[in-house]
């Protein structure tokens, strides 16, 4: 589904990603993980302009995205959805109408599907209950749930997750990590960038592994764990557990 091919990126003269090649199938689950200042973020970002990138190939569907403009790029993001860490909820809008709000505004929804795609979604998250409540009157893995969702509105066929649970309490993390498994279960391609090792091993169907702006190992979970290639990895592993 996206292919990146020597992707370079600079930030004014340094150079934080390194001849980047990736591949995600369709359906795929990615996690990527590396230590802080790798260019994970900034991978990902690129992936849906986020980042204008200076040199390479970004090939989505079979089309190079690489070169968008702005305009094309606002289309592309209605297909690759992406939560961060800081989930960023309009604070002035209900639940409900944080997921209505830019579907129904860009008109690509009438309001009653959107409410009703949104009413639909909440229920799976578990937030049946807190359509009317504002993102003040929501724990931080509640607000994470509904911008998962938020992002979904538009049923993309990917998305991306930059540390999805790194500001969340401990104990709320795991309902998260929940979430996003089971909204990913069923075909969505998805990237996830975490450091949650437990999610990886057992969710992940390949790990990506990144050190200063190169992938230096990707493979299957287990490999990747039990048997790391690098240096680097062993010891990102032993840090992480
Ligand atoms: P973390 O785990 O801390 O989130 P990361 O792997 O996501 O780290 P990036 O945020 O992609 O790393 O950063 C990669 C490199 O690019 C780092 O050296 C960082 O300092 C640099 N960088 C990131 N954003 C900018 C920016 N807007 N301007 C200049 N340099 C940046
Ligand atoms: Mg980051």
């Amino acid at each position: 589904v996206i292919r990146t091919v020597d992707l370079v990126k600079f930030y004014g003269n340094v150079q934080v990603l390194n001849d980047i090649d990736f591949v995600i199938g369709k359906g795929e689950r990615v996690v990527i993980m590396g230590s802080s200042g790798s260019g994970k973020s900034t991978f990902i970002r690129c992936l849906n302009g986020l980042e204008p990138i200076q040199s390479g190939n970004i090939v989505f569907d079979g089309q190079d995205i690489g070169g968008n403009t702005e305009r094309q790029w606002r289309l592309v993001r209605r297909r690759i959805g992406m939560v961060f860490q800081n989930y960023a909820l309009f604070p002035h809008m209900n639940a409900l109408r944080n997921l209505t709000f830019a579907p129904v505004r860009e008109r690509l929804m009438t309001p009653d599907a959107a409410e009703a795609r949104a009413l639909a979604l909440l229920a799976r998250v578990g937030l049946a209950d807190k359509a009317k409540s504002y993102p003040a009157q929501l724990s931080g893995g509640q607000q994470q749930r509904v911008a998962i969702v938020r992002a979904m509105m538009m049923a993309p066929e990917v998305m991306l997750f930059d540390e999805p649970t790194s500001a969340l309490d401990p104990e709320t993390v795991g309902e998260v990590l929940a979430i996003i498994q089971d909204l990913t279960s069923e075909g969505l391609t998805s990237i996830i960038v975490t450091h949650e090792m437990g999610f990886a091993r057992q969710c992940a169907d390949r790990i990506v592994y990144m050190d200063r702006g190169r992938i230096v190992e990707e493979g299957h979970p287990e490999a990747f764990f039990t048997q790391p290639q690098t240096d680097r990895a062993r010891r990102f592993i032993s840090t992480h557990r």
